[in-house]
């Protein structure tokens, strides 16, 4: 069955042209856009209070100073390069918030031009235009694998980036390390009218959504969604079905949203994993997604568990 347009990172529009990587001459290639990062939040404009990627023609003063980039691809007929300028300290504003599930503050620096802010790209998911969010995606879960891995997982030794920011290699060992995702089965669990919907210790308040977990080595989709279901919820899960994926880059998953027929309706909560687990009717869900039942908030737009739901809800699922 058509399901229409894809999850909101899944717009597949941004050409990696992987050959570029190797060239010695990346940074000579003319007609290109320069994107900012810092510490993980991108920067954006915002037309009409909704945000797009702020990509500029001319490389900065800030990014004439840093060395390391990494070539994204080519976006609308440019060739889009992303620079990490987390080390300034002269990006203004709240920074509290930074890396927690809901970071709404926005930082600015005095010197990049006015109405431009780092903003958190989760936090701007109910609002960004599915156009600029595959590129989004690429470039926040880059900058999260260039973060997070600086050692050698042989010998420990220190990390140079090559291939225009798509490989790593060890100084000391010659060790390649590669950009790597986590792959994570999402499940929308149905039983009835009802779906299964939780949520974990920390989220806002009363927000629910599919069950999840990470694939374990040796493991399919398909056992790692019945796996999940019975160690989190009790319930036994069977005619899994894989229905699309998406790319999560919370820091580096891939999500692939699925659908299973509940076995049995008693729940026994993993108190570890879940705050809460609740069956909730096709109509309560209907009323939720539509902001007329406060008692519970549906996980937010762009997410593909809500993807998953509206489908469900819909009846093309
Ligand atoms: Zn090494």
């Amino acid at each position: 069955m058509d399901l229409g347009p894809p999850p909101l990172f899944s717009l597949i529009n941004l050409k990696r042209k992987a050959h570029f990587r190797n060239s010695k001459q990346v940074m000579r290639i003319k007609n290109c856009y320069h994107l900012l990062i810092w510490r993980g939040k991108l920067l954006f404009g915002f037309n009409d209070g909704k945000p797009f990627p702020y990509l500029m023609n001319q490389r900065t003063t800030f990014t004439k100073k840093l060395t390391t980039y990494i070539f994204l691809g080519e976006f609308e007929n440019k060739n889009v390069f992303l620079w990490d300028m987390s080390d300034s300290s002269d990006v203004l504003g709240n920074t509290g918030q930074i890396g927690s599930f809901n970071d709404a503050d926005r930082n600015y620096h005095p010197d990049l031009p006015k109405g431009t802010y780092f903003c958190d790209l989760r936090n701007l998911l109910p609002v960004l235009n599915s156009k600029y969010a595959n590129l989004c995606a690429t470039a926040k879960g880059m900058y999260e694998w260039h973060k997070r891995v600086n050692f050698c997982q042989s010998c420990g030794g220190k990390l140079s980036s090559e291939k225009a920011g798509w490989e790593k290699t060890c100084i000391k060992c010659n060790f390649k390390q590669f950009p790597r995702i986590d792959p994570v089965v999402i499940m929308l669990i149905k039983r009835g009218n009802d779906i299964l919907l939780g949520r974990s210790h920390g989220w806002p308040e009363k927000m629910y959504s599919c069950l999840a977990g990470f694939i374990e080595p040796g493991e399919t989709i398909e056992a790692a969604a019945e796996r999940e279901a019975m160690e989190e919820s009790g319930i036994k899960l069977k005619n899994v079905r894989y229905i699309t994926s998406q790319p999560w880059p919370f820091p580096a998953s891939l999500m692939m949203g699925c659908t299973g027929e509940a076995q049995n309706r008693s729940l026994k909560i993993d108190k570890d994993e879940l705050e809460d687990a609740i069956w909730v009717s096709k109509e309560q869900v209907f009323r939720a997604l539509n902001g007329l039942d406060k008692s519970i908030f549906m996980a937010r737009r762009g997410a593909i568990a809500r993807y998953l739901i509206e489908k469900w809800v819909a009846g093309l699922i």
